[in-house]
């Protein structure tokens, strides 16, 4: 009789904001032959880790050694006037802690993969203020639930089933069938589908169609004949729901943070659901985050700098200013002289000016992944991932923090060691 493999319970999965922490893995040897409970997104995921093997070290694609990997890295930070320390999102607490000690060191700015996609939300929630709570609550209370930009069956496959629709709550028991469901976006999705109400806003013009909603909420605009951005008769709909209920959240996307003027959509959406709170009724709002812990470097960047994100730490005090020290800014202008990129999962997502400043300069890449970058980076070290051969702590949309387990033997030294011996030798 064969022996049975090892089944392990309760893993935490990071490929998304909602970092999942129900998964059944079986593990065969180096990989995880057979998954319960993982989603379209996170399936192939689990399944490829550890399929390809590739060297711990390379230097401008020649495999080396640890010690001469770390040795160049050092120098060439060493005689850097102007480096950059920039991603985090796919690395555990311990990483982008010694991120930011290696970045204090250097007297670096240092940013995370929040200014390439909700840093006008940051903004936004700076600027106003937020009402927000846990993903717990809104299982176990909310009964209206809007998706504002966002398409959380595409992006985020098990939101709707662990918190926010089709789950069952105490004031909410039976689950879908208790909930009225929501989503507004420019385009019909998936989501869009699935909901109670789709309202389809105009492209670039969610700022009117929050304003006009919050208009009819506060009864301010008594018809809804002078609303633009959306249909007035949807916005009155969905005006009456949102007063009705006793608790409900809005979810909201990049989907509203993208485009110049994101940072004023989501400061719309921020106030309405302030506004809403008050006569018995309780609303929150909540980013739908995208990649697994850029929650948790937000948080770790602002517990030690005091800031989330593009902070510049070469005067040895944190300054921040998004427009000056964000990574799209900083590669465009061609004013860094070296870069660490602390996994590169977000890198596609740059302009071509950006990318074409990354292949003058000398670049240090971690990443857990073997992923091919549009230039060749001058030292690149193979990492451990997080929750798959690494331990450590990864935080959940809601800002949540979830222990993370390895499954599988580890291959590759952790990014924060590598990260911390590069600090040791400079
Ligand atoms: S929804 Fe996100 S965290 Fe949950 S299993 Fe799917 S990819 Fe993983």
């Amino acid at each position: 009789m064969q022996p049975s493999l090892p089944v392990v319970e309760n893993v935490a999965c990071t490929a998304c904001g909602c970092v999942c922490d129900d998964l059944r893995l079986t593990v065969g040897g180096w990989r995880i032959v057979a998954t319960e409970r993982a989603c379209p997104l996170a399936e192939p995921w689990l399944r490829a880790q550890h399929s390809a093997e590739g060297a711990a070290a390379e230097i401008e694609g020649r495999p080396v050694s640890a010690d001469e990997a770390l040795a160049r890295s050092a120098d060439l930070l060493r005689e850097s006037c102007y480096p950059l320390v920039y991603g985090l999102s796919q690395s555990t607490t311990a990483g982008q802690q010694a991120a930011v000690a290696l970045a204090e060191r250097l007297g670096a700015i240092i940013d995370t993969t929040a200014s390439v996609c909700h840093a006008p939300s940051v903004l936004a929630q700076q600027q106003v203020g937020q009402v927000t709570c846990t993903l717990g609550e809104v299982r176990n209370r909310a009964e209206v639930v809007v998706f504002w930009g966002s398409d959380p069956l595409l992006t985020h496959p098990r939101h709707w089933e662990r918190y926010s629709v089709s789950a069952s709550g105490r004031f909410v028991p039976r689950g879908r069938v208790d909930r009225f469901v929501v989503v507004a976006d420019t385009t019909r999705t998936a989501s869009a589908d699935a909901a109670d109400l789709f309202l389809p806003v105009e492209p670039d013009r969610h700022f009117e169609a929050l304003h006009g909603l919050h208009a009819l909420v506060r009864g301010a605009l008594p018809e809804a004949g002078g609303c633009v951005g959306a249909a007035g008769t949807l916005l009155a709909e969905l005006a009456r729901r949102l007063q009705q209920c006793r608790c409900g959240v809005i979810f909201f996307g990049v989907g509203l943070a993208r485009g110049a003027a994101g940072h004023v959509n989501v400061q719309a959406l921020l106030r309405l659901v302030t506004d809403l709170n008050g006569n018995g009724r309780r609303w929150d709002a909540m980013r739908m985050r995208v990649q697994g812990n850029v929650v948790g470097a937000d948080t770790v960047l602002a517990w030690q700098t005091g800031y989330p994100f593009a902070v510049n730490l070469a005067r040895g005090y944190p300054r921040y200013n998004p427009n000056e020290f964000s990574v799209l800014g900083l590669l465009e202008r061609q004013e860094v002289d070296a870069c660490v990129l602390v996994g590169t999962e977000t890198l596609d997502w740059l302009p071509q000016a950006a990318l074409e400043h990354l292949r003058r300069i000398p670049t240090v890449i971690l990443d857990p992944a073997e992923r091919q970058t549009a230039f060749s980076p001058t030292v690149r070290f193979r990492v451990g991932t997080p929750g798959i051969d690494l331990s450590g702590t990864a935080y959940r949309m809601d800002g949540v923090p979830i222990p993370l387990r390895a499954v599988l033997p580890a291959r590759y030294s952790s990014d924060a060691e590598i990260l911390r011996q590069i600090e040791r030798r400079l």
